[in-house]
C-alpha cells in the first residue's frame, strides 16, 4: 500500500518525488511506498499550518470539540481497516492491534471533552488584588511518534495539541507509516479545516530534524529513544522550544512472596510480552522474592513456552514479528551478549521461523537467568520479547537494583502488603508505578518518566497545559 503526505487537506507526493519502500515484517517483503520528505515538504507543511491557525485558535470549543469527536467516529468506523494495516505495517498481532485503534479513538474523544472542560485560574489577594490566567494555544507544533504503537501515540499527541486550538506538522515513524496517512482522509471526513493537522512522511534525520530545526514551530512533542531526545533537547533547547519527551525504559517488574502468584504470573506473561515486548512499559527485569523464586519461575516459563508465535492475522497467536530487520538484529544481538555475560536461557533464545513466514522477523519469547543485576542487558532497553529474572531478598535490596538503571519510566509491584505497597511505591524512581496490574490506564493521569525516560508529562491536563503558553494577568482591586 503506498502513502502520501497529508498537507493543507490534500494527499501529496514528496515534492522532490522520493521516495523509500515499506515492509511487511511478518514477510519481510516490501509492501509499498511511502514519500522520502525533506525539509522543503516539512515548510510547505508549516505554512499550511500557519496559515490555519488564526481561524482554528479562536474556532470555539463546541466546534472543536465536534470535529475532534467526529474524528474518534471516523477512526471507530474504519477500525478493522485500521488494524489490519497497522499490523501489516508493525508486526503485531491483529486483534492487538484492534484494540490499540480504540484506545486511538478515545484518545481523540478524551480531549475533544478537554477541549470543553480546559479553564483559566485566578487567584485573589484578598482585597488587593485578582489574578486570572489566560492560556492561549502555542502557534504550529510539532508531534514525533515511534513505530511500536503507531496511531495511538501518534494520537495521544495530536488529540491534545488540536484540541487546545493549536495546529500540528506530525510525522509517524519511517516504519509504520499507514495508519497515519489513513488518519489524514479521516480528519477530512470529519471536516477538520485544511492545514490544522499536517502530516509528513519519511526519515527522522531528514523529516523530524526539519520539524525541531523550524524556527517558527513552537513546541516539539516526541516519543522515541532516549539517545533520539537526547539529540532533539540539543536542537530545540537553544531556540528556547518548549519540549516534552516521552522515551525509553527499562522498567522493573517486582514479585513479592505475599503476592496473588497467579494473577502476577499470567499479567506478567502479558507485561513482558505484549507486542513483543516492543511496548516502553513492557516489565523486562522481573525481580521474584526468592522465598517464591522458583514457583514463579516455572510457571512463567511454562506460560510463555505456550505462546503462539506467528502469522500477526491469526486470532490465536500471541506474539508477532518484530518491527523491522534492524531492530530483529539488534534484539537477537542483545540475547548473544546475554549469553556471553552468563544467562542461562530458560526458554526462546534466538530467531524463530514460522511456516509459510520464513522471510519475516520472528524471536521466540526469551527468558533469561543468572545475569548480574548490572549486567547489560540488565542495564540497556532491549525492547524486544526478552525478560530477566533476578532473584532478592529485602525491599532495600530489590530497590537498589530496580532504581540502579538510567531509566525511570515505569514500575509494577506485587504484593498483598499495603503498608509496603506504598512505601515501595513512594521510592520507585519511576514516573509510574502500577501496584498488581500493569497497563491499567486513565487518560486523566499523568503519564511520563524521569531521569533518562523523559522530560514533562502527557494525559489529561498535564497536556492541555503542555499545548498552552500562559499569562497571568493582575488587577489591583
Ligand atoms: P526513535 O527515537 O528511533 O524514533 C522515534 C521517532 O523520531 C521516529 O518518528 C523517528 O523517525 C524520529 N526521529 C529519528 N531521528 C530524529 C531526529 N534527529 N530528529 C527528529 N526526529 C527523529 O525511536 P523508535 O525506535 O521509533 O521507538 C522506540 C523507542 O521509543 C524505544 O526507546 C521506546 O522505549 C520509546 N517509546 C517510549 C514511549 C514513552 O511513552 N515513554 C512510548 C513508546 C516508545
Amino acid at each position: 500500500m503506498n502513502v502520501l503526505n497529508y498537507i493543507d487537506g490534500e494527499m501529496r507526493a514528496a515534492q522532490a518525488g522520493a521516495v523509500l519502500d515499506n515492509v511487511n515484517p511478518a514477510t519481510g517483503a516490501v509492501y509499498g511506498q511511502i514519500p522520502d520528505s525533506d525539509a522543503a515538504d516539512v515548510a510547505m507543511a508549516y505554512e499550511a499550518a500557519a496559515a490555519a491557525f488564526p481561524s482554528w485558535s479562536v474556532t470555539p470549543a463546541e466546534e472543536r470539540f465536534k470535529i475532534l469527536n467526529a474524528i474518534a467516529e471516523g477512526i471507530d468506523g474504519l477500525r478493522d481497516a485500521l488494524a489490519l494495516a497497522e499490523s501489516n505495517d508493525q508486526g503485531k498481532p491483529l486483534w492487538l492491534a484492534k484494540n490499540e485503534m480504540i484506545r486511538a479513538a478515545q484518545n481523540f474523544r478524551f480531549f475533544a471533552t478537554a477541549a470543553m472542560q480546559f479553564s483559566s485560574e485566578s487567584h485573589a489577594m484578598e482585597d488587593k488584588a485578582i489574578n486570572y490566567t489566560l492560556r492561549t494555544p502555542l502557534g504550529v507544533v510539532g508531534c514525533i511518534s515511534p513505530w511500536n504503537l503507531p496511531l495511538y501515540l501518534f494520537s495521544w499527541k495530536i488529540a491534545p495539541a488540536l484540541a487546545a486550538g493549536n495546529c500540528v506538522v506530525a510525522k509517524p515513524s519511517e516504519f509504520t507509516p499507514v495508519t497515519a496517512a489513513m488518519l489524514g482522509e479521516i480528519c477530512n471526513a470529519a471536516g477538520l479545516p485544511k492545514g490544522v493537522l499536517n502530516i509528513v512522511q519519511g526519515l527522522g534525520g531528514k523529516v523530524g530534524q526539519a520539524i525541531v530545526e523550524h524556527p517558527n514551530i513552537k513546541a516539539i512533542s516526541f516519543t522515541g529513544g532516549t539517545v533520539t531526545g537526547k539529540h532533539i533537547v540539543g536542537v530545540a533547547g537553544p531556540m528556547f522550544k518548549k519540549v516534552s519527551l516521552e522515551l525509553g525504559g527499562k522498567n522493573p517488574n517486582i514479585i513479592f512472596a505475599d503476592a496473588d502468584l497467579d494473577k502476577a504470573v499470567k499479567t506478567t506473561v502479558n507485561s513482558s510480552f505484549m507486542n513483543q515486548g516492543e511496548i516502553c512499559l513492557c516489565g523486562s527485569r522481573v525481580f521474584v522474592q526468592r522465598a517464591v523464586y522458583d514457583q514463579v519461575k516455572s510457571a512463567l516459563v511454562e506460560a510463555v513456552k505456550a505462546m503462539k508465535v506467528g502469522d500477526p492475522l491469526h486470532a490465536e497467536t500471541r506474539v508477532g514479528a518484530i518491527v523491522s530487520k534492524p531492530h530483529y538484529e539488534k534484539v537477537l544481538g542483545y540475547i548473544e551478549l546475554a549469553k556471553a555475560e552468563g544467562a542461562a536461557v530458560l526458554c526462546g533464545g534466538g530467531a524463530l521461523y514460522p511456516e509459510g513466514f520464513e522471510g519475516g522477523y520472528f524471536i521466540a519469547p526469551t527468558i533469561l537467568e543468572g545475569l548480574n543485576w548490572d549486567a547489560r542487558c540488565n542495564m540497556e532497553e532491549i525492547f524486544g520479547p526478552v525478560i530477566t529474572l533476578t532473584p532478592f531478598d529485602t525491599v532495600e535490596e530489590v530497590l537498589a537494583m530496580a532504581n540502579a538503571t538510567e531509566y525511570g519510566l515505569a514500575a509494577t509491584v506485587w504484593t498483598q502488603d499495603l503498608t509496603r505497597a506504598h512505601k515501595v511505591a513512594a521510592q520507585l524512581q519511576m514516573g509510574i508505578v502500577w501496584i498488581n496490574c500493569w497497563l491499567l490506564r486513565d487518560l486523566r493521569t499523568p503519564f511520563g518518566g524521569v531521569k533518562g525516560s523523559g522530560v514533562g508529562r502527557e494525559g489529561g491536563w498535564e497536556a492541555m497545559k503542555f499545548f498552552t503558553e500562559v499569562k497571568n494577568v493582575c488587577i489591583a482591586l
